[in-house]
């Protein structure tokens, strides 16, 4: 045995840590937490595809790209058309950049990785952009440091409504039992009561409610089709409409931890319907990624605590309720943190710690 192959299983691993940390680098600077980036990239989804435009860019053309277009053009990026091209152009690079300040990632105007996987991430129905508008705070700034946003008009139930009724109308789709469902929306409606001077109540009669909640397959009448299980999760419409739909395709979870789902591609019913609510009472999409409005969501997440930017959000339309205690500040174990914590630490924190190894194993004392 030569001395070379002694030593090759050490270089190797090295090696491959090196490797390893050059293909985290660019993912590490830009605003994603890593295990979105990984399950986003793995799990099929209708936007897979997305995955072979990576590294694409203005000028050039390439398959794919007339579809990356119908699907800026579906959440408010570009306008409508049914006759996109496959070409990169000066229209579709805006688009993108828009995209990006909304989600706090590096604005290239590529599609870089990070990019490509933000898009293919579970979200919402709702539009980010409203009649050419974006909704989303990250560009406005209209409110201070808070990047919740609101429909364009700023919609809102009447200030002298503080009771509103929900119906559980259509169930036929899902398999989820009754009972189930009215105690995971009665959760979520609370937690917005909780914030506000609003109070929900079920009631079995969708002619009476003011909100009703349906589980949909594909096309069913709104123009919003869904797209079976991850893509678009659910929608929900502006104040007073009261429209709530979910996808009947998606693995709800609805009892017990989401995160230990044997599905990958489960998803938690509270998690979206708090998401939801929030639009039924008004509020558009936030870029902030701790928020309950960001219009993301990994599958296998819980994020159910409303964060800062919703409640102030939601306050400032309905008002405050004076026995509301506040955002949780402790942070729950859980892998949905990822999702919640937002910012800048849930951010590196994996990249670092891999730096902290690879510098471990070679040997290397390293300020981080
Ligand atoms: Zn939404
Ligand atoms: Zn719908």
């Amino acid at each position: 045995m030569t001395m070379a192959s002694t030593t090759s299983p050490l270089l190797v691993l090295l090696s491959a840590m090196a490797v390893a940390a050059l293909v985290a680098a660019p993912v590490s600077s830009a605003d994603l937490p890593s295990t979105f980036a990984d399950i986003a990239s793995k799990i099929p989804n209708p936007w897979s595809a997305f995955r072979n435009l990576t590294g694409c860019h203005f000028g050039e053309e390439q398959q794919g790209v007339a579809k990356l277009k119908d699907y800026l053009a579906h959440f408010g990026y570009l306008p409508e058309s049914s006759g996109f091209t496959d070409i990169f152009d000066a229209d579709l690079e805006e688009a993108i950049k828009v995209y990006q300040r909304n989600f706090g990632l590096n604005i290239t105007g590529v599609m870089d990785a990070t990019t490509v996987a933000q898009m293919m991430a579970p979200r919402c129905g709702v539009a980010d952009v409203i009649n050419g508008t974006s909704t989303m705070g990250a560009s406005s700034h209209a409110h201070g440091r808070n990047l919740y946003s609101y429909f364009p008009g700023s919609p809102s139930w009447p200030r002298s409504k503080k009771r509103l009724t929900y119906a559980i109308t259509d169930t036929a789709a899902t398999t989820i039992d009754r009972a189930t469902l009215s105690r995971v929306f009665a959760r979520a409606f609370a937690r917005w009561s909780a914030a506000t001077t609003l109070n929900f109540t079920e009631t079995a009669s969708a002619r009476d409610a003011d909100i009703t909640i349906g589980f949909h397959a594909g096309d069913h009448g709104d123009g919003e089709a869904f797209d079976g299980p991850l893509g678009t999760l659910a929608h929900a419409f502006s104040p007073t409409d009261g429209r709530f739909h979910l996808d009947a395709a998606e693995a709800w979870v609805a009892a017990g931890d989401v995160s230990r789902a044997s599905s990958d591609v489960a998803v938690d019913l509270e998690s979206v319907a708090v998401h939801e609510i929030g639009h039924l009472l008004g509020l558009g999409h936030s870029s902030e990624p701790g928020a309950i409005m960001y219009p993301t969501i990994t599958s296998r997440t819980r994020k159910v605590d409303l964060a800062s930017d919703d409640v102030v959000g939601i306050q400032s339309l309905y008002g405050g309720n004076p026995n509301f205690k506040g955002v949780p500040t402790t942070t729950p174990a859980t892998s949905s943190r990822d999702m919640d914590s937002g910012a800048a630490g849930a951010r590196s924190r994996p990249w670092d710690a891999l730096v902290a190894v690879l510098a471990a194993a070679a040997g290397l004392v390293v300020a981080l």
